[in-house]
């Protein structure tokens, strides 16, 4: 432990406090007492401990009630609280854990049980900020990154566009190529880690209600270029009943056109795809279903995981980073909806997202 804990103690009873405050200093702890309720309140606002040892039974507001005014404050909620009670109130034991104690130490004290408890908890709390912390770091690291790399990239992929039209065979043509197949690659990969940090992202989302019929055609129609090089029809098969449904645009688009280019990707060509919908109620599914290389059983649980990717040659031979689909959960899910896929390998594959809709 880097910084000396800091840990508060709360009991009505001076003795106790001055049995433990001796006991954890001993141990080398920072130790702050607090006679009862409401100056533990103020101590614990005024400079949040590392752990708090906590005596249920105290005159005015109890234990109980100090823990819950704690774990309603942002600023105290994560301190771990340990409750102090008497030997025969065993029935306190579960109270307590409910109002979110994380253990419970029984009076009369033993020396060795009281450090380890502590300890133990101390241990978990810095572990727990420190995954906090490198979460957060990783969140920043992947935004800032995509963001600077994704201009370089674009003007990288620019340039060597514009030289492949002065260079349209020999050697260099050739360098060239495998250029801009590369930077195509490292464009997709960073655009697409911004599209999961921006789909993870709490506030962006603009919610609006969207005919899904006329959207799901324009959405179509921008991948069909796609879709022709490779001689594969893209058939709209919509439901009889028109249906409205609350989307962010943008963000519907990109579960669309992952899905679309996903099919396109990995059906072979000459194969046909099909984008139906089914209205049931108050719910509408969208299906996007190919005629490609399907998916293995056991690939089907990993699917929607940041990264995965069915380990088959004829699937790695095309480019991916595995992230489409990830992206494509986490936005469905934001927009209150649901996602799933049934597949067979080597016939095809039904990807679906269901919608509440009106
Ligand atoms: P990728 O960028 O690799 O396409 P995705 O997250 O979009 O990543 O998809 C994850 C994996 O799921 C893909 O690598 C591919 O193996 C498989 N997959 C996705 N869509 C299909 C599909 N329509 N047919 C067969 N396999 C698919």
């Amino acid at each position: 432990m880097k910084d000396t804990p800091n840990i508060l103690i709360v009991d009505d009873t001076p003795a106790n406090l001055t049995v433990l405050g001796t006991m954890l200093t001993a141990q080398g702890f920072k130790v702050r007492p607090a006679i009862n309720g409401q100056v533990a309140l103020t101590a614990a606002r005024a400079t949040p401990p590392d752990l708090i040892l906590l005596d249920i039974n105290m005159p005015g507001m109890n234990g109980y009630e100090v823990c819950q005014q704690l774990k309603n404050d942002p600023k105290t909620a994560d301190v771990p609280i340990i409750f102090i009670s008497a030997l025969d109130e065993i029935q306190d034991k579960v109270r307590a854990f409910q109002v979110g104690g994380v253990d419970y130490i029984t009076k009369p004290f033993h020396v060795e049980e009281v450090n380890a408890r502590v300890r133990a908890h101390l241990a978990i709390e810095f572990q727990r900020r420190e995954i906090q912390a490198l979460n957060t770091f990783k969140d920043e690291l992947l935004r800032i990154v995509s963001h600077d790399l994704k201009n370089p990239i674009n003007v990288f992929l620019g340039y060597t566009d514009m030289l492949l039209e002065d260079y349209s065979e020999g050697h260099t043509h050739e360098i060239l190529v495998k250029m801009r197949r590369s930077s195509q690659k490292m464009w997709r990969l960073v655009s697409d880690l911004l599209d999961v940090a921006r789909a993870e992202d709490e506030v962006a989302f603009d919610i609006r209600q969207v005919r899904l019929h006329p959207l799901l055609r324009q959405l179509i129609e921008e991948q069909e270029m796609g879709a022709e090089q490779k001689d594969i029809h893209i058939h709209f098969e919509p439901d009889d009943r028109e249906v409205s449904v609350h989307v962010d645009k943008n963000r519907f688009g990109q579960v669309m056109s992952n899905l679309l280019s996903n099919a396109i990707k990995y059906t072979p060509d000459g194969g046909t795809i099909t984008v139906s919908t089914q209205v049931d109620n108050d719910s509408v599914r969208v299906k996007v279903i190919d005629t490609g290389l399907g998916i293995p059983a056991e690939s089907i649980p990993h699917l929607f995981e940041k990264f995965y990717r069915v380990p088959s040659a004829s699937h790695m031979a095309r480019e991916g980073t595995g992230l489409g689909l990830a992206i494509v959960k986490t936005i469905t899910e934001r927009m209150n909806g649901t996602i799933g896929v049934e597949s067979e390998l080597g016939k095809g594959s039904c990807f679906w997202v269901s919608l509440p809709c009106q």
